[in-house]
């Protein structure tokens, strides 16, 4: 089988370990490939983290597409059913996959992000405003000398984005069901429950602090946040760490530690949530305390010449029809957005994505690929 372009830089993207922040030579490896077409490349390094930088042309209107090379860690190896940094191509269930850590997030859509770009580009040599890439080997980590610290470089040049496209993974179930116009904001709160420690046969002496720990859970549970908006879903409560207990089978634990994890939307800023969590508490009597940390601002674009470009894109080439979304994790969408800029995701599938034995269909990297030419077209040649 003949691989396409596109394809064979995915292949050799997956094929580099790069796990975050170690770019590891991947942005090299863009760099000689869009170099030789006429873009101006700046590496920006900071603080352990490698940028790419590429822009081709001049002044508005200006799209930026928007990546990463770095990937999470595997895990252990041997749980994988071939070498997850193979880049080989894998049949599943009679279809060709490319196979490994990184295919679909987001090796697979950087390629086709690049190659839609290079091909468009050698067309129109001469195309009106500009067209630009920024890739970052911090994504996945705490974006601490990533993407915002590039934003601010921009901002500083006068590099304002009209437009912002991120091929992160956003189809649900088929390839090209799903586009993604905003995410939802990211809050995180570590909750200590107290109770009294005591003998565990002498209960009459002790309050169980697991046992309020599950009290306040369950009130989480039965009094939701909100019930969602037009575009964002019902802000969500998780649980993601809990603690208690000092090893020994006849002690009461008198303190139970939890961490949780709120996915708001544009109802809710994160003063709100905590008023919600500790009047949930207060309600119930829970003794604790609370500390609160928001990771992220949820994002939106509602509409505009880039989702519509995108949309008649996406039919063209599937022949499905998407729908708008915010559901998922967050992007590096939220820090391109506030500068104004239309900040849409479209990508693969997104149900592998930071699993073993990660993959993405050979087929629509092709389409994805078509798919942005044609947005490219639509919003450059109109
Ligand atoms: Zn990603």
């Amino acid at each position: 089988m003949e691989l396409s372009k596109t394809v064979k830089l995915a292949q050799q993207l997956v094929r580099i370990k790069s796990v975050t922040p170690d770019d590891n030579g991947c942005q090299d490896l863009v760099k000689d490939i869009l170099k030789p077409l006429g873009f101006t490349c700046y590496t920006i390094q900071e603080n352990g983290v490698t940028n790419l930088l590429a822009l081709h042309g001049l002044n508005a209107p200006f799209l930026l597409f928007l990546g990463h090379t770095d990937v999470v860690p595997t895990g252990d190896e041997s749980a994988w059913l071939y070498p997850p940094f193979c880049g080989d191509i894998i049949k599943f269930d009679g279809e060709d996959y490319l196979y490994g850590r990184g295919s679909s997030d987001m090796k697979g859509g950087d390629a086709a992000m690049i190659t839609a770009m290079c091909e468009y580009v050698e067309k129109h040599q001469n195309h009106i405003g500009t067209i630009g890439l920024l890739l970052t080997s911090n994504e996945e980590g705490d974006a601490i000398g990533a993407t915002p610290y590039v934003v601010d470089y921009m901002k500083k040049q006068n590099l304002i984005p009209d437009y912002c496209l991120i091929a992160e993974c956003s189809s649900d179930k088929v390839f090209g069901d799903s586009i993604k116009n905003g995410r939802r904001g990211d809050l995180n709160a570590t909750i200590n429950i107290k109770g009294i420690q005591g003998h565990a046969a002498m209960e009459q002496y002790a309050k169980n602090a697991v046992f309020e720990a599950s009290r306040f859970i369950q009130g989480m549970l039965n009094n939701p946040i909100d019930n969602g908006t037009p575009f964002f879903p019902a802000t969500s409560f998780q649980v993601s760490n809990i603690r208690a207990g000092t090893g020994a089978d006849n002690v009461i634990p008198g303190s139970c530690y939890l961490r949780c994890n709120f996915r708001w939307n544009d109802l809710q800023t994160p003063e709100k949530i905590e008023a919600h969590v500790r009047q949930v508490a207060k309600s119930l009597n829970i003794d604790c305390q609370m500390e609160f940390r928001a990771e992220g601002d949820p994002f939106l674009t509602k509409d505009g010449k880039l989702i519509d470009a995108l949309y008649n894109s996406i039919i063209k080439v599937t022949d499905v029809t998407p729908t708008l979304g915010t559901s998922g994790g967050t992007s590096d969408g939220r820090f391109i957005r506030p500068l104004g800029t239309q900040t849409v995701e479209f990508g693969p599938v997104a149900s592998l994505i930071h699993k073993v034995d990660e993959r993405v269909k050979v087929e629509d990297l092709d389409k994805l690929h078509q798919i942005f030419v044609k947005t490219l077209e639509e919003l450059y040649d109109k």
